[in-house]
């Protein structure tokens, strides 16, 4: 039995809903234009303009094969094929079915040269359906953007901007096992040259709709960019209101000189992982005196 608070509660949200049902409707007769904001070329969509794929169970949808892509790109590393083909025809891709079975989401799908696979996707059906009722539709289609979004199949098309992760570089003052990027475990150095670093900014900022677009350094560890500070200057210059850094923080724990000059640049926030108080819970990075 449920306090009766809730029952109130349950009959405002159906009263609610019944209210914007109506009130959605009468707004489609005569509607006033959209307002387009100045962080688009394009107006806002009305909730009845916003589409949103096929949801629910059981489903078909598109897939890849877990076999088939690792051979493709080594086949592409090894100059049998050209990259322009991840672009121009669909490698790797199969359909895979979403099912319900002994109450789990289950994808399942069938490769023609590799067989059968299954993912698990959900352990609980009812909060995945929640999820899938609460999205609210597509946003503006992306604009400006078609020099950058030519990736074939995988080409964005939706979303108003979030976080553009940059890395600077994969080199590391830490060793740490595990560690997302490999950092100095590869046997090779990747890091970004300015002319690198300035085109992901110049490109990024030209996308529409950009309602909010932090920028992440990250790595590896990007202290050791020896672009850092430049990086960080640019992309405030730019106009991104929010750079940030992805660091174990250790040159900022060297040298408050250091941390002073990238504040100086406009660094906003730093990002830091903790994986637990004192250096047991962090001894499986196995990084002496870590903590
Ligand atoms: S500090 Fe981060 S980037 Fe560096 S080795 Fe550890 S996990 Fe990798």
């Amino acid at each position: 039995m449920h306090k009766p608070i809730k029952y109130v509660e349950k009959a405002l949200t159906y009263v609610a809903r019944a209210a914007w049902f109506v009130f959605e409707r009468l707004n489609r007769i005569r509607p006033n234009p959209s307002f387009t904001p100045k962080w688009s070329d394009r107006p806002l969509l009305k909730s009845y303009e916003k589409v949103k794929p096929p949801l629910g169970w059981p489903r078909t949808t598109d897939s890849l094969c877990p076999k088939c892509v690792p051979e493709i790109r080594q086949q592409i590393l090894d100059g049998k094929l050209p990259v322009d083909i991840l672009r121009e025809e669909p490698v790797g891709q199969i359909k895979a079915q979403i099912i319900e079975r002994d109450g789990k989401i289950w994808m399942v799908k069938d490769c023609p040269k590799h067989g059968h696979f299954e993912d698990l996707i959900s352990i609980d059906p009812e909060f995945t359906r929640h999820l899938e009722q609460a999205y609210p539709g597509s946003d503006i289609r992306a604009h400006n953007d078609e020099r950058l979004h030519n990736h074939g199949s995988s080409t964005i098309k939706y979303g108003r901007g979030a976080v553009l992760t940059i890395d600077l570089t994969n080199r590391c003052n830490m060793m740490c096992d595990p560690c997302f990027m490999d950092a100095n475990q590869v046997g090779f150095v990747h890091e970004l040259s300015w002319e690198d670093i300035k085109k992901l900014l110049d490109d990024a900022i030209t996308l529409k709709p950009k309602r909010q677009l932090s920028v992440q350094f990250s790595g590896g560890e990007p202290t050791l960019s020896p672009y850092f500070l430049d990086a960080i200057r640019y992309a405030r210059k730019l106009g991104y209101n929010s750079v940030q850094a992805a660091t174990n923080g250790i040159e900022f724990a060297k040298s408050p000189e250091f941390a002073r000059a990238a504040a100086e640049a406009g660094l906003r926030y730093v990002y830091l992982q903790f994986d637990g108080i004192g250096n047991a819970a962090n001894a499986h990075r196995r990084v002496g005196n870590l903590f």
